[in-house]
């Protein structure tokens, strides 16, 4: 493990030469004074003066060298549709959509709101608000107009870019429709919105004034040229909501050149991703993994990218074994839910494809199970590296770095911390550093790396105090994840230390679908836990206690359901609602989630000395029963 140890080494005592070295992987239209400036902790500034452009990077930067190489390939197994485009067709595309965003008043600095499913233009989009040094927001399509009208109030936009509608499993999912209801209830609505028409929605109702048809916009910006933007490295390029513990999401904002170099750097040390190379990621555009391995990573590094709109088991569990085989993927990267879920199907579909070109399949975003690590293994015949990282920090926090040395891999590890991350593991309450194989809370130590979260959007106080102040007297990063470290140095995640829980890999707040469930009109109020599941890892179960006495229990859980659904988003909904007259409570009023899940999970309840009616906990086993 030398080179690895050493380059992990140096990247921590010689921050600023080893960070300098990385930006070489990038453009800089103007070089940068200063690798770092650290003199307001805990906010760290990357290349500071340095002026560039994410979009130039992923784009622009390649036509030379590779114009006719395909850059995007788009394939829908829901519309039954693929779409490719060379670097010199994306280029067009991007600066077309970015005269369109111009045309429609949105200027440097201004953001703008993508709630789209996965089709290409939503790349276009995406790209075209780096190009202008707009700010985009991406909201992910499952989630519930009351949940996108929240977001839309903190991030101000300028203008909104929708879809008459998406698919899913070969069913319509409305985006439009869900748009206006959002723009009903929103107190900060945007002047425009820009909607691409798929005719997936034959209804389509339009607002006059307010709408534009992306297609008749795009007529007249054919050919457009956009230059890009020259912006200063620390200047914002997005912002993405994610849930914690309040029932309010915090917007993670995100540089621009930190962005791009942390990009950069990951593609060569750890996905070993080469310029020419196909990459392949199965998440959305809506969650960080979409983000920087479906957009912006693979195009920095010169690779093709694949966008694909569908599920991993239709038309057959086989058809991201052929994607791989007909596209010759090098680097794939997925969650541990879908390879959970593929793990059922027939494993004859995963020896029909010559999966020759593929090197390495990365996961990623939840707890990945042991017998789920050495099936797919063994299935492959290739590694599989379990590695682990946040909305929050952009790329991986912990990794194997094949990259830099194809150290070994143990089953259940995301191995070692990546460069740039000061890793520790503290005591909950002291704050101390644990010894070896014992459990702690992980922590870095600032400075963050380029390339994680800059601040909360418009909200500093609130991103010191949610990240940096969990241990008293000391300002260090909290992921609100336990983990232990072995005698060989290898991490393990033990999961979240706080109210959070992650269901199929999306993560969200028990508080925000307590939220969700008090909306019913006959709730008083719930208590919401996260469960273990065989395949989603994790999904909420609520006990709710109804205001009125309840006469038919099956119809007011499905109520309630349809609540959430409403209130979220389907991601959200609970597995079953059960019905109790008195939640589990300290003497003091809190409630006692972590015993309720306990229960739910067939564990011990812990310590309850502190329980105000012990008749709860009776109930919660009674309805669990
Ligand atoms: P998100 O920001 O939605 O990507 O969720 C991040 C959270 O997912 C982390 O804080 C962890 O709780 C969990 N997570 C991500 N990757 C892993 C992994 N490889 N192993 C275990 N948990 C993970």
């Amino acid at each position: 493990m030398t080179a690895y140890r050493e380059f992990h080494r140096r990247s921590i005592a010689d921050r600023e030469g080893f960070w300098d070295e990385q930006a070489r992987l990038v453009h800089w239209q103007k070089p940068f004074s200063k690798v770092l400036d650290y003199s307001r902790p805990p906010f760290a500034k990357w290349f500071v003066g340095g002026q560039t452009n994410l979009c130039y990077n992923a784009i622009d930067r390649h036509l030379e060298a590779r114009g006719d190489q395909k850059a995007l390939v788009w394939i829908s197994t829901e519309v039954d549709a693929q779409k490719t485009f060379t670097y010199r067709e994306l280029h067009a595309e991007v600066q077309r959509a970015a005269a369109m965003m111009q045309a429609l008043g949105v200027k440097q600095g201004d953001r703008v709101v993508i709630y789209m499913p996965m089709i290409p233009e939503a790349a276009f989009a995406i790209l075209a608000c780096a190009r202008i040094g707009a700010v985009h927001s991406v909201v992910f399509g499952g989630f519930a107009a009351a949940s996108l009208a929240a977001r839309i109030d903190d991030a101000k936009p300028k203008l909104m870019i929708t879809a008459d509608g998406g698919s899913r499993m070969g069913k319509v999912v409305l985006y439009k429709s869900l748009v206006d209801e959002a723009l009903r209830v929103a107190r900060h609505p945007p002047e425009k919105v820009l909607i691409f028409r798929r005719g997936l929605d034959a209804n389509m109702a339009s607002v006059a004034g307010r709408d534009v048809e992306w297609r008749d916009l795009a007529q007249k910006h054919a050919g457009a040229q956009v230059p890009c933007a020259w912006l200063e490295s620390n200047e914002s390029s997005y912002i993405l909501y994610t849930s914690g513990t309040t029932g309010h999401p915090k917007g993670v904002q995100r540089d621009v050149g930190g962005h791009a170099v942390a990009l950069a750097a990951s593609m060569k040390h750890l996905y070993c991703g080469e310029a020419g190379e196909t990459m392949f990621t199965t998440s959305d555009i809506g969650w960080v993994v979409g983000h920087s391995y479906i957009i912006y990573a693979p195009l920095i590094a010169g690779m093709t990218t694949i966008m694909y709109e569908g599920v991993p088991v239709r038309p057959d569990a086989g058809i991201w074994w052929k994607i791989v085989q007909d596209h010759k993927v090098a680097v794939m990267f997925s969650a541990p839910t879908a390879i959970r879920v593929l793990k059922k199907q027939d494993p004859a579909y995963m020896k029909k494809y010559d999966l020759s070109s593929l090197k390495h399949l990365f996961l990623a975003g939840e707890p990945l199970d042991e017998p789920t690590h050495v099936w797919i293994t063994e299935s492959l015949g290739r590694l599989v590296i379990d590695h682990y990282w946040q909305t929050e920090t952009g790329w991986p926090l912990l990794s194997a770095h094949p990259g830099v040395e194809k150290t070994p891999l143990k089953m259940g590890s995301p191995s070692f911390p990546c460069y740039g991350y000061d890793v520790r593991l503290l005591h909950e309450t002291t704050g101390k550093e644990v010894a070896d194989g014992e459990k702690g809370v992980v922590a870095i130590k600032p400075p963050l790396p380029p390339g994680c979260m800059a601040t909360v959007w418009g909200d500093d106080a609130r991103f010191v105090e949610t990240y940096f102040r969990s241990f008293p007297g000391q300002l260090v990063y909290t992921t609100f994840d336990w983990g232990i470290r072995d005698k060989d140095g290898y991490y393990f995640i033990l999961g979240r230390t706080d109210d959070v829980i992650n269901v199929a890999g999306h993560r969200l707040g028990t508080r925000e679908i307590e939220e969700a469930v008090n909306m019913h009109p006959n709730i008083a109020e719930c208590a919401v836990v996260g469960v273990a599941d065989p395949v989603k890892g994790q999904m909420p179960l609520a006990f709710a206690v109804a205001k009125t006495h309840v006469e038919d229990q099956k119809k007011l859980e499905k109520e309630v359901m349809e609540t959430v659904d409403k209130q979220l988003g389907a991601i959200a909904r609970p597995r079953a609602v059960h019905f109790v007259t008195l939640l589990p409570k300290t003497r003091s009023g809190k409630t006692l989630r972590r015993s309720i899940q306990a229960l739910a999970e067939g564990r011990d309840p812990g310590d309850l000395t502190t329980i105000e009616d012990p008749g709860a906990l009776q109930q919660i086993k009674d309805a669990l029963r």
